[in-house]
């Protein structure tokens, strides 16, 4: 029987209040999980299947008429391990109950729109755990960096979206913001082994270079998300992202716990089982000629 080494939530341990310092943050840290990897790996697939059974029951509840989902927002320079969160921590749920999207540079279309009309888009329908790889914090992190908007245009933003996203959550979506902060070293690593490895090659993209070259700025953008937009009804968790097991087990615990604080129930037959029952028997065991 795998152990728990939480000593303390993930939520408590992980999350952005006002004090915290991305400067300072260690990103090869594992805070809260008293224990090494291997303990870790092992702990993983037994909140795997705790959470997979949450998530059925809220996609059942979804079936039912209930309106509540789930959303989590990936955020994380390149190499951060957003891809490895979606294959690792959502793949030990259904794929049915997972609405996954990703966001990349905007199409001419999306351009002409509000930043948020192409978010909207790919909210999770009721009953579903929705998982943006990267999202409308790009709006102030890259456009920020690249200086794509004028600045009071980004600035505005912070209070945009901390008003839109109070409203979703009024409207039954849980949101759990995870930002996963690789250093600069472990960075390097992972681009040059996706540069050494030609079935990486297809993660790589030359631009990446130029973004890490921008590091400082980066950083800067994110800490000023972490200040601005950590709110009380949508926090950030700030996850140490240079050692994947831990990653990948602190934003499983950290869905798994939001999922149990749901309180989600089976929901009731419609209909009267003990009279199904006989109806099922009064078919017969053979199938008719
Ligand atoms: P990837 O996630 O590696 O496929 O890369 C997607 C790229 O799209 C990243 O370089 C992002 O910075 C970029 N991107 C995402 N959203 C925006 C946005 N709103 N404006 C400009 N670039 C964006
Ligand atoms: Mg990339």
């Amino acid at each position: 029987m795998a152990q728990d080494l939480w000593t303390t939530d993930p939520r408590d341990a992980l999350r952005a209040g006002p004090d915290f310092d991305l400067a300072s943050f260690d990103r090869n840290g594992h805070p809260g999980w008293d224990g090494d990897k291997a303990d870790g790996e092992e702990y993983l697939p037994e909140r795997g299947e705790e959470m997979s059974e949450l998530q059925e029951r809220l996609f059942a509840e979804g079936r039912e008429g209930g309106t509540r989902s789930v959303l989590l927002v990936l955020q994380g320079l390149d190499t951060a391990g957003k891809g490895g969160i979606v294959r690792h921590v959502l793949g030990m749920v259904d794929p049915q109950g997972v609405a996954l999207a990703s966001f990349g540079v905007p199409t001419e279309e999306e351009r002409a729109h509000h930043y948020l009309w192409r978010i909207e888009k790919k909210l999770p329908p009721a009953g579903r755990i929705g998982v943006f790889d990267r999202s409308h914090y790009e709006d102030v992190l890259v456009v920020r960096v690249d200086e794509l908007v004028p600045e009071d245009v980004w600035r505005a933003r912070y209070d945009e979206i901390n008003a839109w996203e109070k409203q979703l959550i009024e409207n039954g979506t849980t949101i759990i913001k995870v930002a996963l902060m690789v250093s600069f070293e472990e960075q390097g690593e992972r681009l040059m082994e996706r540069l050494d490895r030609p079935d990486k090659h297809w993660k790589f993209s030359p631009g990446d270079i130029d973004t890490r070259s921008k590091w400082p700025a980066f950083q800067d953008a994110y800490a000023d998300v972490f200040r601005y937009t950590s709110t009380e009804h949508a926090p950030w968790y700030v996850v140490p992202a240079d050692r994947k097991w831990y990653s990948r087990l602190a934003v499983t615990e950290i869905l798994t716990r939001t999922l149990e604080e749901l309180d989600l129930k089976w929901p009731e037959a419609d209909f009267d089982v003990e009279e199904m029952k006989a109806a099922l028997r009064a078919t017969g065991e053979d199938a008719p000629a």
